[in-house]
Order: C-alpha cells, then structure tokens, then sequence
C-alpha cells in the first residue's frame, strides 16, 4: 500500500470529515485515520436540532451522511489510532497503535475530546454496568429505572431528556446552582416531570451492590452533608479531555489542558500541522463550528502544499 499522502486527517468527527471534503475536492491525496465508528460525538447523540438546514436529525444520520459524503471525492478512510507525529520538515510520519506508519505533507488534527471521569475507584470496575458516558448507547437498559446524571453542562441537560423515554426517574445533580448549558435545553429539562434536578451537590463515590451501580453519594456544598441516591444507572457528563496525548513531544502546540494552540489559519508552531474542531482552543464547541474548522484547514492544507510544491 503507498503510504504517502498530501494530507493526513486524524479523527472522523464533523472537522475531520469535513476537512476530508474539502481536501478531497481540492484534488489533494487524502487519508483520514480513525480508530472508532465515523462522526465522533455526533454518532453518539441522539438528536441534533442546531445545524442550519436540517433541523432535526439523529446523530446516527447525520455522521453516515457526512461520512458518505466524505469518500466521495476519494479521501480514503484508514482504522488507526495515531500514537505519534514525527516532524521531518516537508513531511510529518504519522504512526498507529498498531505499528502502521503513513506520510503526508499536512497533518490536520481534528481528534477531539473524550469523556471525563468521576475519578473514583470504580470507574473501571463499574463502566457498562450500570455506569456509562453514552446515554443514545445504553439508555434502553434502563427501562423503567432510575438513573442519576451528573453535570449542568449541554451533555447532561440532552442526554437527561434523552433518558426520560426509557428511565422512570432522571435525577440531574449539578454542582452549583446555576446551569452550564444553554437556555433552548435548559428549559426542556426544567418542563420534564420526569427530571428531578438537585443543585448544589458534588458528587463523592459511587454506591456498589454485586458488582453493579446501586447508587451514588452526594456532598451538599454548602452543608457538607451527605446523602446517598438509590439508582440503577450513573451517566457522568462532566465535560471533556482533548484527545491529544500523541502531540506532547511537539513543543508549543498544547496549553496546559491539552487543547491545541493555533493561529488564525488553525496552523499550529509546526508548520503543516493544524488543528481542527473541539480539540483546539476556542469558544464555541459545536457541529457547525466543527465542520467550518474542517473546511478552513483543508484549505489553508492545500495552499501550504501549493506553496511547497512550488519551492521543491
Ligand atoms: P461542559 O460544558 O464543560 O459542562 C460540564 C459540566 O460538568 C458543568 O456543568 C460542570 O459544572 C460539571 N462538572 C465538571 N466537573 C465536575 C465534577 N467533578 N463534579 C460535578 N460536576 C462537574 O461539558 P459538556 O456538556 O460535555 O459540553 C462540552 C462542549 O460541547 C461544550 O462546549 C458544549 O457547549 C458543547 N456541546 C454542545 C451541544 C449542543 O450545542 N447541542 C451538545 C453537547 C455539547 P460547572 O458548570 O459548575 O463548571
């Protein structure tokens, strides 16, 4: 197989995807590598209402249709998770878990971020059964039960109504007493009767029976008090960690949270590598301002290539 790319894409959530259009489009030979099921956490959502022109979508079709789209103009799609980026100058080697290497002129990161952990002894031990980040994965298991969600966030106040088609009860727990997320999903939460919100708690271990969530322990902030809450399920949705534990040898390209420092043209301090969607330092963490990352990136890529191809 020729391993040789004008771009490499890293990550197949709607920045990658969309980078690979544009690159695709532009005659560039692209490969986008992504160790999991295209559309990142889009395909885990279940469903999208804020992307213009299609105003009610599952997160399911939306990532297959942008995925379809994405190989229509030949970008090839590689199973790979990226363990290290060596910059050799006009080339940057792009190396896998699983030992493959590829080479291409730009790399465009658009990895995005995983889950946050509660960071409690159970956090192994108990994921998949009856702890889990994914309600659009695992909601139906708890039909007619009470699941407890963590966070004031977005992802909290979606998947919380999410939850409610199949759980009796939804306790939503935030830390403060003021919501993170935005007004449209705080309001369809605060109008569900079957979401309980407790405020001003933190969380402080799960409660463990035969090996299962049987509950979770809450701290009153301002009391101290705790108090336990019977539940079957735990949905954690207390924010986000880059995905960006391959580029820490790159020096200047990390804040100290991990997220990508680019510039206005998404390049980072090594030039040909970019940054695209939630990974990099921004804002407004969103599809649309995913997807336009992708397009700005694909095409700054194409210009620097121009520009290189032009000196050689
Ligand atoms: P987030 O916006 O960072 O919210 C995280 C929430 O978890 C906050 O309410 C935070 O409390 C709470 N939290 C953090 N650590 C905690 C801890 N140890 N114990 C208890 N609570 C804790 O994360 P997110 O909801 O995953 O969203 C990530 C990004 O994606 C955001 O930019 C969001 O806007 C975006 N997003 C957008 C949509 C949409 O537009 N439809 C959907 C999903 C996500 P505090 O508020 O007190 O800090």
């Amino acid at each position: 197989m020729d391993s040789n790319y004008d771009v490499i894409i890293i990550g197949a959530g709607p920045a990658g995807l969309t980078a690979a259009v544009y690159a695709g489009r532009a005659g560039l030979k692209t490969a986008m590598l992504e160790p999991e099921a295209p559309g990142g956490k889009m395909v885990k959502t279940d469903i999208i209402c804020n992307y213009p022109g299609v105003d009610n979508v599952t997160g399911v079709d939306l990532s297959m249709k942008m995925f379809e789209h994405s190989t229509s103009y030949g970008t090839e799609y590689l199973y790979g998770r990226v363990v290290e980026i060596v910059d050799e100058g006009d080339w940057k080697i792009v190396k896998t878990e699983d030992g493959n290497s590829y080479q291409s002129h730009v790399v465009i990161v658009a990895t995005g971020t995983n889950e946050r952990t509660l960071g409690f002894a159970g956090d192994d031990a108990l994921l998949g059964h009856g702890l889990s980040y994914c309600a659009v994965c695992d909601g139906a298991f708890f039909k007619e039960k009470h699941v407890v969600v963590i966070g004031g966030g977005n992802s909290a106040l979606e998947e919380s109504v999410y939850l409610t088609q199949f759980a009796k009860k939804v306790t939503l727990v935030i830390r403060r007493d003021v919501f993170r997320g935005d007004d449209s999903s705080q309001r369809q939460v605060l109008n569900n009767d079957k979401i309980e919100v407790l405020r001003k708690h933190v969380p402080v271990d799960y409660i463990e029976k035969d090996g299962r969530i049987a509950g979770m322990k809450f701290k009153n902030v301002d009391t101290e008090e705790v108090c336990e809450i019977d539940a079957e399920g735990v949905f954690p949705y207390i924010g986000a960690i880059p995905a960006t534990d391959f580029l820490k040898n790159h020096e200047g390209v990390l804040d100290s949270e991990g997220y990508m420092i680019v510039g206005d043209d998404l390049q980072s301090v090594v030039p040909g590598i970019y940054g695209a969607g939630d990974v990099i330092q921004k804002h407004l963490r969103q599809i649309v301002t995913a997807t336009s990352d992708g397009a700005v990136t694909a095409q700054n890529a194409f210009s620097y290539i121009q520009d290189l191809k032009s000196k050689a």
